[in-house]
């Protein structure tokens, strides 16, 4: 039970090695993601319930009392309808009966974790987070759990998505008029306050290896590194947490020496990645990949996937991530997301998050297009789901709005009431 959770941060442009300060920026200032390097090669899974089994790879020092976890087991239903063989789900959301306690639903909850953990050891201060319903659940719940203060901040009409199933005083919930694309603009602002700071998105390493759990779990299942892996994605950070997890795990030397391809999906009519990947540029170009992006987004099925400024371009994200590992992204529209989730629950018996229905459509078109082999190992990345069955274990409390803005709300209205809010509650 012994374990230091020793590691480095290593800048995937310049390559140079550091100790890890709480920040996200490469010391030499370069635009690149900032990876973690564990000093344990080995992955050593702990006896703990969760994600924490994972505690070796994670950037954090003392492990939270949290139970949250991926739970990856073989698929017989829908493997046979869909004609796969090694058919893998690692499935993150609440399905008790499969050993999956992920309150909030959503693989969200893994980031969330050990970025609040992270946070709280280098003290770093108040994570304000932008969110368009499922990363504000995540981070209220684990705030919650872990008794730590967090500042969300959401378009007002996600106010419904945000809950926790145990009632806490240490969420502020800020809404603003808009999109996701408003909160993360006004949480920019917000962050800049005294005592608060911004939880980075994909540049946390401890966000995208809370994640990269995902890869460990379906790795440790299946007993190797699978041949593909399938999410449907809006920003990407969960696709390079597992390529950089599968990665640390052909260091480790027991899982194989192969990288997963890594098939990811967007929903049409907003797909900018699925458009700038196809035209094989690193750059998305607002003109043509992004067109009409409001009303693009105010008609897709999957809402969470609509970021408009996902870690595409960056050194170590997801263009590098594709490249790297022979990839591509599948273009899927609402019918045929609408159709794969009722397939879904039907062979396996859970309901899915949309964007995880996204996933499954995308598997079908893959297979269909030749993308994927299905006599290889396949995981498929369930990134949300059980929020049928959560509400008939527990009562869903949901988090109040403390403060609703719209854009004529002053900076300096937001700040006197942040301000006494930490005072009272930090
Ligand atoms: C956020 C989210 C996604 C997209 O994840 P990224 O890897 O960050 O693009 C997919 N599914 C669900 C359920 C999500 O909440
Ligand atoms: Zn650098």
């Amino acid at each position: 039970m012994i374990s230091t959770g020793d590691y480095q941060i290593q800048c995937t442009a310049c390559g140079r090695l550091y100790p890890d300060t709480g920040s996200n920026e490469c010391p030499g200032r370069h635009a690149a993601l900032q990876r973690t390097v564990y000093s344990a090669q080995r992955l050593h899974c702990a006896d703990l319930p969760g994600m924490m089994r994972f505690f070796d790879w994670l950037p954090v020092h003392s492990r939270p009392p949290v139970t949250a976890g991926p739970v990856t087991y073989r698929s017989v239903a829908l493997a046979r309808e869909l004609g796969f063989s090694n058919l893998y789900i690692t499935f993150n959301g609440f399905w008790p009966e499969k050993g999956a306690v992920t309150r909030t639903c959503s693989f969200k909850e893994l980031e969330a974790v050990p970025t609040l953990q992270r946070a709280s050891e280098k003290k770093s201060g108040i994570l304000v987070v932008a969110s368009a319903g499922n990363t504000g659940r995540a981070f209220a719940q684990v705030a919650a759990e872990m008794n730590t203060p967090v500042v969300v901040v959401i378009p007002k009409r996600s106010l419904p998505r945000i809950w926790t199933t145990i009632q806490t005083d240490k969420v502020l919930l800020i809404t603003v008029e808009g999109d996701y694309s408003d909160a993360i603009h006004r949480s920019a602002a917000i962050a800049h306050l005294p005592h608060l700071t911004a939880e980075g998105g994909a540049k946390n390493c401890a966000r995208r290896d809370g994640m990269g759990t995902v890869m460990l779990d379906a790795a440790t299942t299946i007993g190797r590194i699978p041949d593909y892996y399938v999410q449907a994605v809006g920003s990407g950070t969960g696709a390079i947490a597992a390529w950089e997890a599968a990665r640390r795990l052909i260091r480790d030397g027991r899982y194989g020496s192969h990288l997963p391809r890594m098939i990811l999906s967007q929903n049409l009519p907003f797909v900018p990645m699925a458009h700038a990947w196809k035209a094989a540029r690193r750059e998305i170009n607002a003109m043509t990949d992004m067109a009409d992006a409001a009303q693009a987004i105010s008609q897709v099925y999957a809402d969470v996937l609509t970021n408009r400024n996902p870690p595409y371009s960056i050194t170590g994200g997801v263009f590098d991530c594709l490249t790297e590992t022979g990839g591509g992204i599948v273009p899927v529209c609402n019918d045929e997301a609408q159709q794969a989730q009722q397939l879904f629950e039907e062979c396996e018996g859970i309901d899915l998050d949309p964007a995880a229905a996204v996933t499954v459509a995308s598997l079908i078109t893959a297979a269909h297009d030749g993308l994927i082999d299905p006599y290889r190992d396949v995981m498929l990345n369930i990134t949300g789901g059980g929020y049928k069955r959560v509400r008939e274990e527990f009562d869903l409390i949901p988090v109040n709005a403390a403060l609703a803005t719209d854009n004529a709300t002053p900076l300096h209205q937001i700040a006197g009431f942040v301000n006494d809010w930490v005072k009272e509650h930090a």
